[in-house]
């Protein structure tokens, strides 16, 4: 089956950027939020995005037009009617997303793919949601989604064989590398790089080095183009702590223990960038 038309639900940070990816590549894409003004917002900032393109000559105006042109925003689910695929990215939140995926299988043809680009959730447990469960699949794209090159396709227990080759396909089509992956807490990419975090701040807490030196050494020592201490505070510790909680929960490993330190500083408030405190101070 060839994807030619999307839905995306959410036109946040993953949502816009999704749909972006989506129609560069030549798709037709309709754009769902809830209300007229966050589709609006979604726009906006898919157009500045394209204009910083256009800025740096890495497309064309024309590129630019016709990328928009390919783009309907929408606040109707029955807009998706006609789509072979719809990727979900809206706010994460289960009992939000088991709802979402039961209004789109209501209005999609019954052999449209139906994804999620959660974090955290189960793929499986939201693939329980549907009445035709081997269609769904998780598609995780990776924050700023135009620049980053890898989708992880993670398959619950119900995803079809077929379902697993037409996203690959589509996510090469789109311009992305696909490595797939059985549902499990993290997948690939979070499993390994959030204990490498935590375990970063449990050295930070025992007084083992300085946060400025902890991050120097993982930058030089191991050539990660950022120190997780600075890393974490850029994704947020109240982020941070979340993931842990739900490794340790999911895996029911003492291994996975959020670092007590994390823990204080989220209570505390301090929760990175966002809040100007973090390992370090943004103000
Ligand atoms: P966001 O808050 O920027 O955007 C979420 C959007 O969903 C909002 O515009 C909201 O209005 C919309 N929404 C809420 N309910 C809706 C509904 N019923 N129908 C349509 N739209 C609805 O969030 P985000 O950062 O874009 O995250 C979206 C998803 O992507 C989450 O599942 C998140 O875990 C995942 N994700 C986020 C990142 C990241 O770095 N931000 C990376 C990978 C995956």
């Amino acid at each position: 089956m060839e994807i030619n038309k999307i839905g995306v639900i959410g036109a946040g940070t993953m949502g816009n950027g999704i749909a972006q990816v989506c129609a560069a590549a030549g798709k037709q894409v309709v754009m769902v939020d809830v209300s007229a003004d966050a589709v609006a917002r979604g726009l906006k900032t898919l157009a500045g995005s394209l204009d910083r393109l256009v800025k740096k000559e890495k497309i064309s105006a024309a590129d630019k037009d016709a990328t928009l042109a390919r783009i309907q925003g929408s606040t109707a689910y029955a807009d998706l009617a006609d789509v072979d695929l719809v990727i979900e990215a809206a706010t994460e939140n289960e009992s939000l997303k088991l709802r979402i995926l039961k209004d789109i299988e209501a209005v999609v043809r019954p052999d449209a793919i139906i994804a999620s680009n959660t974090s955290s959730i189960s793929i499986t447990r939201l693939a329980a949601a549907l009445q035709h469960p081997a269609r769904a699949i998780g598609m995780h794209f990776f924050n700023p989604v135009p620049l980053m090159a890898l989708v992880e396709l993670i398959s619950g227990l119900q995803t079809a064989e077929s379902t697993i080759e037409a996203s690959r396909a589509f996510a090469l089509a789109v311009g992305k590398t696909p490595v797939a992956v059985k549902n499990s807490p993290g997948f690939v990419v979070n499993r390994l790089l959030c204990p490498m975090i935590n375990e970063a701040i449990f050295v930070y807490q025992e007084g083992l080095a300085s946060a400025a030196d902890i991050d120097e050494a993982m930058k030089l020592g191991c050539n990660h183009p950022i120190g997780p201490l600075a890393l974490a505070d850029m994704i947020g510790l109240d982020t941070m702590l979340s993931v842990m909680e739900v490794f340790y929960q999911g895996f029911n490993d003492s291994k996975y223990r959020p670092a007590p330190l994390l823990r204080e500083m989220v209570d505390a408030g301090y929760l990175g960038r966002k809040s100007g405190q973090g390992f370090y101070s943004y103000s």
